[in-house]
């Protein structure tokens, strides 16, 4: 697979069973849709992917002079859509439902700002935020 940025291969990473497919020129990572699901869960915020998910779904397309990037599985153009808050992260979507292209450091942006919003099971959610810094490199 190659990265919707800048066409270097995507390598596969994996843990605890997720994996992603990451760009180390970009540091952009891309999850299947189901992937990203499987890393809500070992996050223990199973019910925000689904929230997130419709979020994402449902949302207008964000206003952003960002190029439109295609999808490495299908390569339609995705849409881009903002999520989160302060600062919004700004993902690309396949609108036809392969994944999620998160530029290098917004997921975690993204998953941190769902884990403050959770109080239980604190050392989990550290070891996989841990696990994507190493990854990602931010
Ligand atoms: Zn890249
Ligand atoms: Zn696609």
């Amino acid at each position: 697979m190659r990265c919707p940025v800048d066409k270097s291969d995507l390598i596969v990473v994996e843990y605890n069973k997720i994996e992603l497919d990451h760009c180390t020129q970009c540091h952009g990572v891309w999850f299947d849709a189901g992937e990203l699901e499987l890393l809500f869960k070992s996050l223990d915020l199973e019910s925000y992917y689904q929230f997130m998910r419709d979020i994402i779904l449902d949302s207008d397309e964000a206003k952003t002079s960002e190029k439109r990037r295609k999808c490495p599985i299908c390569s339609s153009r995705m849409w881009k859509k903002s999520i989160g808050e302060q600062p919004v992260a700004l993902i690309d979507v396949c609108r036809h439902g392969h994944g999620f292209w998160f530029d290098g450091g917004e997921v975690i942006q993204v998953i941190k700002q769902l884990a403050e919003k959770l109080t239980s099971k604190q050392d989990s959610q550290h070891r996989v935020i841990d696990f994507l810094g190493e990854v990602i490199k931010v």
